[in-house]
């Protein structure tokens, strides 16, 4: 396994770029002395020496090429975004609904549902996408969002963006669904926002059903935690947690205050040393360095972070040098790890927690963030009530390597972190899933027009009499039998492609798949690598430039300090 420290990755580039300058330096000065020995013998060509004179053309034609193939790659560029950016913006017209095909309702507009929709072939079904957010939140980016490194906009994309460029109009639809029927085969859902209609609540009935809803914050009944804690889930929790963050401090900085007071709303406790938890700790503790020391110069100093986790370790699905990393970053961070420490409550201006030796301990804080985890929505556990003897599970739903909802009849899929499988409930999982759904649907098209097919074959020689036109038709009625055979569809197969959390600091850790084993990668040079493979995951190009502007922005200018 190969370890790269930060540090060695920096120290490493500075030394190459010295060696560039060099290099590059010389190269200057060999070309001006060059120029110079041009300009002296100008007046007589003849006497230019001959070593000269094919330097200065080899110079010329190599920098006209790279000035041509610069303003090239420019122009391109720039075309390229224009023409993508139009038709983003313009999308062309849709076929219709069509009641001779097969309807899929979809529940949720997340990682998995997104993923399945930007991969169908809609020409082939009719879609109905429901989910009480109308937009994909791009999860990975949420904590930054949380300190404002990130405005919310940046990390969401609308889910019409992506509905309206599909061959098929898609019915995209703002609610929650409350109830599914899987023998009658309905959804019924509700309009849960402030402003509703004549019409809040309906049901429609669906040939598939896709089951992609998610998870909910795991609290374990802890007492306060639901009612104070901040999580890290949804969008209006980080802007929750930004509020919350900004009053400790601007509490902290009220005239008068007793410095234990100080101590206490400047006291910021973590819950979970999980990648949500990890993550989190990092961005709160940037915020920090980066500005607060700069505009709150009095109080910077005091304040706390304290990252509370129940098992021995932090990050327990990366390897050991990346936790050990992660704990000594920390460290220098001034982030307090307790591990093997379990909150056992969540006051109005305190935690309590179960120490190590088991003694309960009751610690004054500000603020409390919960990252202990996911649990199954309301929605799940329903539907999972309606096969009691099959859906056993209580991490979720159980499915077979097709998606396919164990116990069901073939038409319900479920995806993503509401069901239970082998792999864990990430992002990356979900969105391979939902792109696998998309080509199992693919398939199942396939054969059933060939099916079709089939049976009009069948019966137009069933009509027939002549025994020779009889026999004339058998070769192709043959051909399409094998044809549908031969659509198989394969299990679900999951591609890991690593795992990577932010640290604070412009650090990251990287676990990547290498070979047959792992490589271990962390600093400074896989923080941009961790930039770089989001801002390239993000679904859009829109989302892309807004996340990427606020990046250089936040560098600029800093984070806001403003609470609304
Ligand atoms: P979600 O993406 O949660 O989508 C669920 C959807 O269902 C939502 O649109 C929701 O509004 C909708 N919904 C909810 N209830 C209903 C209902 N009753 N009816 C209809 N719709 C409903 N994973 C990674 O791989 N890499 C990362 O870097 C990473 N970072 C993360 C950072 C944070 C802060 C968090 C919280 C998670 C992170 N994850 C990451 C995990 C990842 O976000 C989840 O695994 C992923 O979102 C799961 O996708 P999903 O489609 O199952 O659920
Ligand atoms: P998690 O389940 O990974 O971690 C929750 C942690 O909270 C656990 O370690 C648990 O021991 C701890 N905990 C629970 N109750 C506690 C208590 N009372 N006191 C102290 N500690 C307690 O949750 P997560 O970090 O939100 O991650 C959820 C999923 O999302 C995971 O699959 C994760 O891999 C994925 N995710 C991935 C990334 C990434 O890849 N960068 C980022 C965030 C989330």
């Amino acid at each position: 396994m190969h370890f790269t420290r930060g540090s060695a990755v920096v120290s490493r580039s500075l030394a190459t770029r010295s060696r560039f300058a060099t290099s590059a330096s010389a190269g200057k000065y060999r070309s001006l002395s060059t120029t110079a020995i041009l300009r002296q013998d100008h007046s007589s060509a003849q006497d230019v020496p001959s070593s000269i004179a094919p330097k200065r053309s080899k110079y010329r034609t190599f920098f006209r090429v790279l000035g041509g193939a610069t303003l090239v790659s420019i122009a391109g560029g720039i075309g390229i975004f224009v023409y993508v950016t139009q038709k983003d913006r313009h999308p062309g017209s849709q076929l219709p609904y069509d009641p001779e095909k097969k309807t899929i309702v979809i529940l949720g507009s997340g990682w998995g549902a997104t993923s399945l929709l930007k991969t169908l072939d809609t020409s082939e079904y009719n879609v109905v996408m429901i989910s009480p957010k109308n937009y994909f939140l791009f999860t990975p980016l949420l904590p930054s969002v949380a300190v404002g490194t990130l405005s919310p906009k940046a990390i969401l994309q609308p889910t019409r963006y992506l509905a309206r460029h599909k061959a098929r109009a898609v019915t995209v639809i703002e609610a929650e669904a409350k109830e599914i029927d899987p023998f009658n085969k309905t959804v019924t859902f509700e309009d849960d926002t402030e402003i509703k209609g004549e019409v809040s609540h309906t049901t429609i009935s669906y040939d598939y059903l896709v089951h992609a809803v998610g998870a909910e914050v795991q609290t374990f009944g802890i007492p306060g935690v639901q009612e104070k804690a901040c999580f890290m889930k949804e969008l209006s929790d980080a802007e929750i947690m930004q509020r919350r963050f900004k009053d400790c401090i601007e509490s902290a900085a009220f005239p008068g205050q007793d410095s234990t007071e100080i101590d206490r709303l400047l006291h910021i406790v973590i819950v979970g040393g999980g990648p949500t938890g990890i993550e989190v700790s990092g961005e709160i503790h940037d915020f920090l360095e980066d500005d607060l020391k700069a505009w709150y110069p009095e109080l910077a100093g005091r304040i706390r972070i304290s990252l509370v986790e129940a098992l021995p370790s932090v990050l327990p699905m990366f390897s050991k040098q990346l936790i050990e990393y992660t704990e000594s970053t920390f460290k220098e961070s001034k982030i307090e790890i307790l591990t093997k420490t379990m909150v056992k409550e969540v006051k109005d201006k305190s935690v309590v927690l179960q120490m190590p030796d088991k003694s309960i301990q009751e610690v004054p804080c500000g603020m409390v963030v919960w990252a202990g985890g996911n649990k199954g929505r309301k929605i799940t556990q329903d539907l999972m009530a309606q096969y009691p003897n099959v859906q056993t599970n209580r991490r979720g739903l159980t499915v077979d390597d097709q998606l396919r909802l164990a116990g069901a009849d073939g038409s319900i899929f479920a995806i993503g972190d509401c069901t239970s499988t082998s792999y864990a409930p990430t992002a990356q999982v979900a969105s391979q899933q939902g792109a696998y759904l998309a080509r199992v649907f693919a398939q199942m098209a396939k054969k059933n027009t060939l099916q079709a097919k089939l049976n009009q074959l069948e019966q137009s020689e069933a009509a027939v009499t002549d025994t020779v036109e009889k026999a004339n038709r058998k070769p192709e009625i043959e051909t399409t039998r094998k044809l549908i055979a031969n659509v198989k569809v394969r299990p679900f197969h999951y591609s890991h492609q690593g795992s990577l959390a932010y640290i604070g600091s412009d650090k990251a850790i990287a676990d990547l798949p290498f070979a047959n084993g792992n490589i271990a990668s962390a600093g400074v040079a896989t923080f941009l690598f961790w930039r770089s493979a989001y801002l390239s995951t993000l679904f859009s190009l829109r989302n892309r430039t807004l996340v990427a502007n606020d990046w250089i922005i936040t560098k600029i200018f800093g984070r806001d300090l403003s609470r609304d």
